[in-house]
């Protein structure tokens, strides 16, 4: 599979994952837009939430609790959630992944 982020969950592209359970991780965007920048990237490769099934709804009830305890860890507790879904949203990865931005006053969303 030609996508980069599988390539980073299945370690052929090395990365340092701040988090990691069976079916999350979390890396440092290689571009971040603030001094906090995070990518929490579901593992299996499903492209936009629109491709989503029953299986993988199930998985991801625990997506705040993660970016909850994540914050805290870092010690961050404000920041602003991201998910682009498809092209014309700006999505250049079509892996489902949701971007974690703090450390910065951040400006209006458009
Ligand atoms: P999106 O445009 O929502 O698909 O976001 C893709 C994000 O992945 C962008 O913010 C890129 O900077 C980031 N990115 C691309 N390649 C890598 C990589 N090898 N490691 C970490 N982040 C990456
Ligand atoms: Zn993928």
């Amino acid at each position: 599979m030609d996508c980069v982020f599988c390539k980073i969950i299945n370690n052929e592209i090395p990365s340092e994952k701040l988090y990691e359970d069976e079916d999350f991780i979390i890396i440092k965007d290689i571009n971040p837009v603030a001094p906090v920048h995070l990518l929490l990237i579901y593992k299996k490769h499903v492209p936009t939430i629109n491709d989503l099934c029953e299986d993988d709804r199930r998985r991801f009830w625990k997506v705040f609790e993660i970016i909850k305890n994540i914050s805290q860890k870092l010690g961050f507790d404000e920041y602003r959630l991201v998910v682009n879904n498809g092209a014309s949203a700006g999505q250049e990865i079509p892996h489902i992944h949701f971007h974690i931005i703090s450390g910065r006053k951040l400006g209006k969303i458009g």
